[in-house]
């Protein structure tokens, strides 16, 4: 068991739209054998349908609705890549993903270095103390001196960096980076598609010059010297303590330092951890399972109806047909057709160890954050729900189909695409968002999964907080005078729609024993 345990690299690839997550996720599959061609997926009218996006949808906005997660071995290693979606409006989503990862790499685009999505990403992974690893995509491209993109994410993101691997000149004479990690130089000639021969080359000797001209090796030696001078020796235990991130360069598109991250990444990047759980800690090598659902996903395929649940092991080893209690439910439940998911393929597995990502089908039994166990009464803890930025008043536009309207509501909210609130005082319910796009996402999925139609109207909030006091007396009065403004969330606890910041600020002043929280969980 500890093998399998130690074997497993369980991560997320974040970063903000276009920095090249989708290009990077490719060129490591390719590694991994997974796909033969890269883009070979990918058609030229839609631009990004890669192997990891599912969704029709996605297909139309070009962009990664949906988390889907990659598995394949590389040399002795099994690795999990949990994707994520691109696009700003389902950070909620990706916020959720990185519950379930042991580490993370985060994209950078060269040029434009670091950008909000990237800020607000590594906000999540500080919360979490999860170890991450940069890869500055897009090097030939004229950008920015990479000395320059060191100091930019220290300062930006709040973390020491440390490079591991070094960019060979830039743009148009880009010519590969050099392996510090492993002090070596693999040259590689570009191309998009395939993983091509390499060169190894001796940098102490002249086969450097023979190689990548005189100017370029003289600047090569000088920026190692540098690098030596200014950053101290790279220190394992500071990577996986987060407080340090090791940083590469190169150019996913074109095949150039990926290897060099993929090598070093399988080496130091942490295997499952311990998980936190309401009760307690549960470590990976404990011999009884425990999983949590990070992630539902509906109608992978169009012509079955149901849903997939993600679960991830976290302690002991999930077994098809074992029965599992369902902690929230107080239920027995097996799984007679859990799945594991590779690239395009998934098949039905047998087994699978902590870090794993099994999917299990769900018709409906299954809510974000649900655990299972063989048996103990632990609740992991996910990301509490933050609260939503954009509000509408959700309408059924077609009598109907009423019926279908409420099952596809309630789905989509116990699979975490927004968060609905019942107002107490006319029975509407409203939607709150993070984004525009996630509005039209329930939309097009009423319509198309669930053959409901639907119609939003305006309503003016500012923040949505759930309320609590051990006052119950203070709190029912709260209730009273504030009826038009009380909702009740999916879980049926008390929310305060707040119409503005001074409405909101007048009321903490007014009750001071109620406690107004804007996430979900306290
Ligand atoms: P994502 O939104 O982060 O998933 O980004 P994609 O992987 O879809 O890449 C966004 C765009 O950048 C696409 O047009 C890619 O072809 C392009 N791209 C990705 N990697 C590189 C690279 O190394 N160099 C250059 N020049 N373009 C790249």
């Amino acid at each position: 068991m500890n093998q399998e345990i130690e074997r497993r690299r369980t991560f997320a690839i974040i970063s903000h739209p276009d920095a090249g997550k989708t290009t990077l996720t490719e060129k490591l599959l390719l590694f991994g054998g997974q796909i033969q061609v890269a883009g070979a997926v990918k058609s030229n009218k839609i631009r990004k349908t890669a192997t990891s996006d599912w969704m029709d949808i996605e297909k139309q906005r070009g962009i990664s609705v949906t988390t889907s997660v990659m598995e394949f071995d590389y040399n002795d290693y099994k690795i999990n890549i949990l994707d994520t979606p691109g696009h700003q409006d389902f950070a909620e989503d990706t916020f959720r993903t990185l519950t379930a990862v042991d580490s993370a790499i985060i994209v950078v685009d060269g040029a434009k270095g670091v950008e909000a999505q990237t800020r607000k990403l590594m906000t999540v992974c500080r919360m979490r103390n999860t170890p991450v690893i940069i890869f500055i995509n897009k090097m030939d491209r004229e950008g920015r001196d990479p000395f320059d993109l060191l100091d930019e994410l220290e300062q930006e993101l709040q973390i020491k960096v440390r490079p591991l691997s070094w960019p060979i000149n830039q743009g148009a004479r880009f010519k590969g980076v050099y392996n510090i990690y492993e002090e070596q130089l693999d040259l590689f000639v570009p191309d998009k598609q395939k993983v091509t021969e390499k060169i190894a080359v001796d940098i102490n000797s002249q086969e450097l010059e023979a190689n990548v001209g005189e100017e370029d090796a003289a600047k090569l030696r000088e920026d190692l010297e540098l690098i030596e001078g200014v950053y101290p020796t790279f220190d394992v235990d500071s990577y996986l303590n987060a407080e340090v991130a090791p940083v590469f360069f190169g150019s996913a598109l074109n095949n150039f330092g990926v290897k060099e991250l993929l090598d070093c990444f399988v080496k130091i990047a942490p295997c499952p951890r311990p998980t936190k759980a309401e009760e307690r800690d549960v470590n990976p090598e404990e011999p009884k399972f425990s999983g949590f659902i990070f992630k539902i996903t509906a109608n992978i395929d169009p012509n079955h109806r149901s849903c997939i649940a993600f679960c991830k092991v976290c302690s002991g080893k999930f077994v098809r047909n074992a029965p599992y209690q369902h902690i929230r439910l107080g239920k027995t439940v097996r799984f007679s057709s859990p799945t594991q998911f590779m690239a395009q393929r998934k098949s039905t597995i047998d087994e699978a160890w902590p870090g794993d990502i099994v999917g299990l089908p769900d018709n409906g039994i299954f809510k974000i954050g649900d655990t299972l166990t063989e048996g103990e009464l632990i609740h992991f803890r996910g990301l509490p729900s933050f609260s939503p930025e954009m509000f509408k008043y959700i309408e059924n536009a077609d009598p109907m189909k009423t019926k279908q309207l409420q099952k596809g509501i309630d789905q989509l909210m116990d699979e975490g695409v927004a968060q609905l609130f019942t107002n107490q005082f006319n029975g509407r319910k409203i939607v709150g968002t993070v984004g525009q796009l996630q509005f039209e996402v329930i939309q097009y999925r009423l319509e198309h999964e669930y053959g409901a139609k639907c119609r939003w109207e305006p309503i003016h909030l500012y923040k949505a907080c759930w309320i609590e006091s051990d006052d119950a007396a203070e709190l029912e009065i709260f209730k009273k005078r504030k009826y038009q403004y009380m909702a009740i969330d999916h879980e049926g606890r008390d929310v305060f729609l707040a119409d503005s910041g001074y409405v909101l600020q007048m009321a903490q002043e007014d009750f001071k024993n109620i406690r107004f929280h804007f996430t979900s969980e306290f």
